[in-house]
């Protein structure tokens, strides 16, 4: 059974500062509400109020310029993001991400920025943002911070966010306009269902990324690589930070094995055939 809580909509980001401000520790942000509304109907969440932020336009938009780089604003969904032709043209990995989110009917509702905020280490879309240096912005009343994505994380469902913060805009740098990307997802099932390990790789001609999901505690990133660096230390970083476990889903060598495999697969269509 629901319990009772209050529903707000600030209209403005102002006034969602204010609405933080005043209910610390006791509101959580909706935005699709994929998330939320099923750990509601659980009795996993139990706030107070509800802040709809789908109402505030500054929240919204994808803007792309070759100095900047990409952002994405906080009420974004996911089709919007797959569909977007600057994000299709110079982060086609981002797009690739967010079609892997779910169903059709969900990726309607559900935003990225959401996505990112559960804090889930299997979120597809941190998968592939944190193999591109994504970062993020975090504002309140009391002013605005940038942190990039691969420090957010500090557990499980675990984030650094504040209780009167709100992820404002995912950022996306310049220099990784153009990356040649790959990303393997290992699902139970052919239809949509949550990663049971993810693998994200951007390369550019001056840096290879690997993003892991499913394979730690938080979604993970190698350290930046060499964009030639060869198969055995690839995989040699991905070692160094994937540290999976058993669980329900899968065990810990299936998902070491499967974490290599993707490694292997991905390198070899970036390297044409040099990884296998
Ligand atoms: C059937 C089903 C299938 C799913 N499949 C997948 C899948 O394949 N892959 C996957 O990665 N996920 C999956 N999910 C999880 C979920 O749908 C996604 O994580 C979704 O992107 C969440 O976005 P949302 O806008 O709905 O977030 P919400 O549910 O509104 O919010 C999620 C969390 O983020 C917080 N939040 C949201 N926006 C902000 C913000 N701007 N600032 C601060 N905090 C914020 C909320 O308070 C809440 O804690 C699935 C969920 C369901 C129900």
């Amino acid at each position: 059974m629901l319990q009772n809580f209050g529903y707000l909509a600030p209209k403005s980001l102002a006034e969602l500062y204010a609405v933080l401000k005043k209910n610390s520790g006791k509101a959580m942000i909706l935005a699709g509400g994929t998330d939320v509304l099923v750990n509601l109907h659980n009795g996993c969440m139990a706030p107070t109020t509800l802040v709809d932020i789908k109402k505030i336009a500054e929240l919204g938009g994808i803007k792309y310029d070759k100095k900047n780089g990409l952002s994405i604003g906080a009420v974004v969904t996911c089709v919007e993001v797959a569909e977007n032709k600057d994000v299709i043209k110079h982060y086609p990995l981002i797009a690739k991400a967010v079609g892997e989110i779910g169903s059709p009917q969900l990726r309607n509702r559900a935003t990225i920025a959401g996505n990112i905020c559960t804090g889930s280490p299997c979120a597809d879309s941190s998968c592939a943002l944190i193999a591109l240096g994504a970062s993020l912005e975090l504002s309140s009343a009391d002013g605005v911070r940038t942190v990039f994505l691969k420090d957010f994380f500090i557990g499980p469902k675990r984030t650094q966010i504040k209780p009167e913060e709100v992820l404002t805009r995912i950022l996306v740098p310049a220099d990784m306009a153009g990356a040649n990307f790959g990303m393997n997802k290992l699902k139970r099932i052919k239809g949509h269902d949550i990663a049971l390990v993810s693998v994200a790789v951007a390369k550019t001609d001056k840096v290879m990324r690997v993003g892991i999901g499913s394979a730690a505690p938080t979604p993970i990133v190698t350290k930046d690589l060499a964009p030639n660096a060869s198969l055995k230390d690839t995989l040699a970083a991905v070692a160094a930070v994937a540290k999976p476990i058993d669980d329900v889903r899968a065990s810990k060598e299936y998902r070491e094995f499967m974490i290599n495999d993707y490694v292997e697969q991905i390198y070899s269509d970036l390297f044409n055939g040099k990884g296998r």
